[in-house]
């Protein structure tokens, strides 16, 4: 590799010249400094100083198969060989992307059957926004058009990502969001619960915020309500049994779609394909992009219902959205293979039946006991812990946020990829993981916390 003539400190002084990273404050990254990571193999990652790191992150929720597969590299290079690119406008369309639309309804609940592709999650959520819309104006209802989300939601960066997102520091850059997009309350216990109030009551409360704002729109101003099944990047906040299945209820009573976003949880995360099946529920469009190719190659599915889709057949019209790399062919064919090697090696049903429970079992058994978590939480192989300064009360440290940074940069520090999100840790890892893997994770995220109470003086 080319870059193999440069030093380190070359390569981070070009770097600081040239590249504007995402979700980055750029003094802060010109006073740190970049970490750059050469190379990766199975679990772990590798970084210009030779140290390897365990990735608890699967990159960034992505790499669900691991590194260094060849097989993907392989299949690359033959369709690029072929076929690098050919549009589906037109009336075309590309061999890799109707094979792996066909591919994705087989593993998909039996109500979906179509696929609209892009290249990442953000402009899928654009075109689930879209579709939605579309929609109810082709069955005569334009002015139902409202969708329902949540606070402290992530579905991705482009403006209309954003505008169906909660983040308000988002939101506070953007300078004008998408037109009727409200947010209601995100079913988070561990924080929200009132005193005394069970998962139970809490999740239907989270639930009933929905309800309130149909009825306060009135329910044919109303087209969709948005959800990732568990909140990701807001922080692996997973919601009590009585959620979504409460949220089913509603948007059927008022005949409002429901738009799943599963860009983390799709292809496998919870232990089912989708967590959909996961939390029982029938939704109308399913965002997917992440662990399609394993992040092997950018690729994005929107995973439309027969409702809809039967709409826009029937009716007719043409749908004035699409992107030039919707169903690339080179990405088409990674993904096709990646999800062929995720069946092959029965990684959901490992995840269902044997690392997600293990997973669970040891986060409760090794890290909830310690001195600074409040709680940890898991499904499949998706994880939280809660850095707290009192085990009673659940109180925080101040200032909000800093406590849960000091573990992550000893996590890292020692080994562990990990993620912080406001005082959560968070977990999201490859699903080739196996119990050994877990246990070497937990033993660096004690140490992690271990060193971390040097510095942080929790009250019991
Ligand atoms: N939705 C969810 C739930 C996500 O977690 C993300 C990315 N982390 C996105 C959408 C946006 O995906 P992308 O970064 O590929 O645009």
């Amino acid at each position: 590799m080319t870059y193999q003539n440069y030093s380190l400190k070359q390569l981070q002084q070009i770097d600081a010249a040239h590249h504007l990273h995402p979700f980055t404050d750029h003094k802060d990254l010109r006073d740190a400094g970049t970490r750059i990571v050469t190379h990766a193999k199975g679990p772990f990652i590798y970084d210009s100083e030779g140290n390897e790191i365990l990735d608890g992150m699967a990159g960034l929720w992505c790499v669900n198969i691991g590194y260094g597969r060849d097989e993907l590299a392989e299949v690359a290079a033959e369709q690029m060989k072929e076929l690098p690119y050919y549009n589906s406008f037109f009336k075309c369309t590309v061999p890799t992307a109707a094979l792996l639309a066909q591919k994705i309804a087989s593993l998909a609940p039996k109500h979906i059957n179509q696929v609209f592709f892009g290249s990442s999650g953000s402009e899928s959520n654009d075109t689930a926004l879209r579709i939605v819309r579309h929609y109810w104006a082709l069955e005569g209802k334009p002015e139902k058009n409202r969708i329902i989300s949540r606070k402290n939601a992530y579905h991705g960066s482009t403006v209309a990502g954003t505008s169906l997102g909660g983040m308000e520091g988002m939101h506070g850059q953007l300078g004008g969001a998408v037109p009727n997009i409200v947010h209601v309350m995100m079913p988070y216990a561990f924080e929200l619960a009132l005193p005394g109030e069970s998962d139970h009551d809490f999740g239907l409360r989270a639930a009933k915020s929905i309800e309130d704002a149909i009825l306060e729109a009135g329910p044919d101003k109303v087209a969709a309500f948005i959800g990732e099944p568990v909140m990701g990047a807001g922080g692996v906040k997973i919601p009590p049994a009585s959620y979504w299945p409460e949220v089913q209820r509603i948007c059927r009573k008022y005949d409002v779609l429901l738009m799943l976003d599963e860009v983390i949880t799709g292809y496998g995360r919870t232990g089912n394909w989708f967590a959909a099946e996961t939390f029982g529920v029938e939704p109308d469009t399913i965002t997917t992009a992440k662990a399609l190719t394993s992040g092997y190659l950018p690729l994005s599915a929107l995973l439309v219902g027969d409702r809809i889709a039967s709409t826009f057949i029937e009716k007719g019209g043409e749908f004035y959205h699409g992107y030039t790399y919707s169903g690339h062919p080179v990405c088409c064919a990674v993904g096709l293979r990646n999800l062929e090697i995720i069946e092959q090696e029965g990684l959901v049903e490992r995840v269902r039946d044997d690392t997600g429970p293990y997973f669970a079992q040891a986060l409760r058994e090794r890290i909830s006991p310690h001195p600074l978590v409040g709680e940890t939480r898991s499904v499949g192989l998706m994880a939280a812990i809660e850095i707290v300064a009192d085990k009673a009360t659940r109180a925080r440290f101040e200032p909000a946020g800093s406590a849960a940074v000091i573990v992550r940069d000893y996590a890292i520090a020692n080994g562990m990829m990990m993620r912080a999100t406001g005082d959560s840790m968070i977990l999201s890892p490859p699903l080739i993981w196996t119990r050994d893997t877990i246990d070497l994770a937990c033993d660096r995220i004690l140490k992690a916390l271990d060193l971390a109470l040097t510095d942080l003086k929790p009250a019991s």
